[in-house]
């Protein structure tokens, strides 16, 4: 505004006497248009730093205000004169992915407490800056927390000495564009074999699903307990490996709800996967599993593993796993544990992320409907799956339909279901005799 007046004024002055200023006084002249130069300078550099935001005086104006603000706060919260007399922070899941929200429950007693406020450390101090807390109590894990087992601790300011600490280990953040597969163990638990895969997968900070066998779970449930608490997966396979499709009535129901039941038991939560036998699966199987809340979930790449008895087999085969898959291989074999330690760290070392069944599935925007039968995430199936071609697949497990070209999967629950009738017994037999 300044600098458009001046102009105005000295255009007046130029127009009524130009001579004489010009001879008379061109220094008085020289220092007004300096002066006018000056302004509007002056103008355009507090408007500069008004759109922007800088400035030393500008921000400085504001930071005051903003510590004034923060004195304040810091005064009420001060008020210590009602202290906290509990204090407690519980995640719904101790296993927490990097990017991942996770919110936190705070409890704190009594309700009238004047100052609620905590400072939260890390027992790590190269990662202090690597997790961040929401107003609202969410927390956060940043890029470069995962692969790392913390403690957070959260201390109240009331000098009342509570505290309260989170244990958590951190995956690594999934990405939905970069390739990830789904690694899964059935027959188990075997604590033999099966521990020794949990190292593993415990060490590399990896995720695979377990199909237990209900009658191995009630034997190792504390195993069970362990897939569980290092943020496995855990479905079941039923309870006695049964060919479901062979069951019916109070039979079929028995063999799947003794499973889930199992599986309950040791770990507090009911699986949401049926792995069945053999791969073996029809409409009766479907609506039977739908009934406890359960998807079938087959596979997409067997490693044979039953067959080749042979660590380095599993291990070539489990390395031809491509995005999406979801691999078949048993934990109770002492022949695969070799496998295990080298496929984990390899896979994740060729860019593919290792993720449970249910989180390959969420980051490829697929559902796992109850009753509903999946091989591995890929659009194309997930229209085959709910149409009558799964139905094929059904019979053809069966033994009395035809194999079409959407029967790839079927035809491999078909071979598996034959040939593994003897291998999966074998490893039945193993887990049972232990
Ligand atoms: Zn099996």
């Amino acid at each position: 505004m300044s600098g458009k007046d001046k102009p105005r004024k000295n255009s007046h002055r130029e127009s009524g006497r130009k001579k004489a200023q010009k001879s008379g006084s061109g220094i008085s002249q020289y220092i007004m248009g300096a002066v006018i130069v000056a302004v509007l300078v002056l103008g355009i550099f507090t408007m500069g730093k008004k759109m922007f935001g800088g400035g030393s005086q500008t921000s400085g104006s504001d930071a005051l205000v903003t510590e004034a603000d923060a004195k304040q706060t810091t005064e009420q919260k001060a008020d210590n004169s009602v202290p906290l007399t509990k204090l407690e922070i519980t995640v719904p899941d101790s296993n927490v992915r990097v990017g991942e929200q996770i919110p936190l429950d705070i409890k704190t007693e009594p309700a009238n407490a004047t100052n609620t406020s905590l400072t939260w450390t890390i027992n790590d101090d190269s990662l202090a800056d690597r997790f961040t807390l929401s107003d609202s109590g969410m927390l956060t894990m940043l890029d470069g927390a995962e692969k790392h087992t913390v403690t957070l601790k959260a201390e109240a300011t009331d000098g009342s000495g509570l505290s309260a600490s989170l244990d958590l280990r951190v995956y690594p953040k999934i990405d939905p564009s970069k390739p990830m597969v789904a690694i899964t163990f059935d027959d188990g638990p075997n604590p033999e074999t099966t521990n020794v895969m949990l190292d593993a997968i415990e060490e590399n900070y990896a995720k695979c699903t377990f199909f237990v066998l209900g009658q191995n779970a009630e034997y190792y449930p504390e195993v069970v307990k362990r897939e569980y608490d290092l943020g496995q997966q855990v479905g079941t396979h039923g309870y006695s490996h049964q060919q479901l499709t062979k069951l019916q009535g109070a039979a079929l129901t028995q063999e799947i709800e003794k499973g889930v039941k199992s599986v309950e038991a040791a770990i507090g939560t009911a699986p949401v996967l049926l792995r069945p036998p053999y791969g073996a699966y029809n409409d009766t199987v479907r609506a039977e599993a739908k009934k406890y809340g359960l998807c079938c979930m087959n596979w997409s790449l067997d490693t044979e593993d039953w067959k080749t008895k042979n660590a380095d087999a599993t291990y070539q085969m489990v390395m031809k796993a491509v995005d999406g898959d979801v691999v078949l291989l048993h934990d109770i074999h002492q022949y695969n544990v070799d496998a295990v330690k080298r496929f984990i760290p390899d896979l994740m070392e060729q860019g593919y992320q290792l993720v449970t069944v249910s989180e390959l599935y969420a980051a490829r925007g697929e559902t796992l409907d109850p009753g509903t039968i999946h091989f591995r995430t890929d659009p194309t199936e997930a229209k085959e799956e709910t149409g009558p071609a799964a139905d094929a697949e059904g019979a053809a497990v069966d033994g009395s339909g035809t194999a079409g070209s959407d029967a790839a999967a079927g035809d491999k629950a078909i071979r598996t279901g034959s040939d593994a009738a003897v291998g999966d017994r074998s490893g039945e037999a193993d887990g049972g005799a232990q």
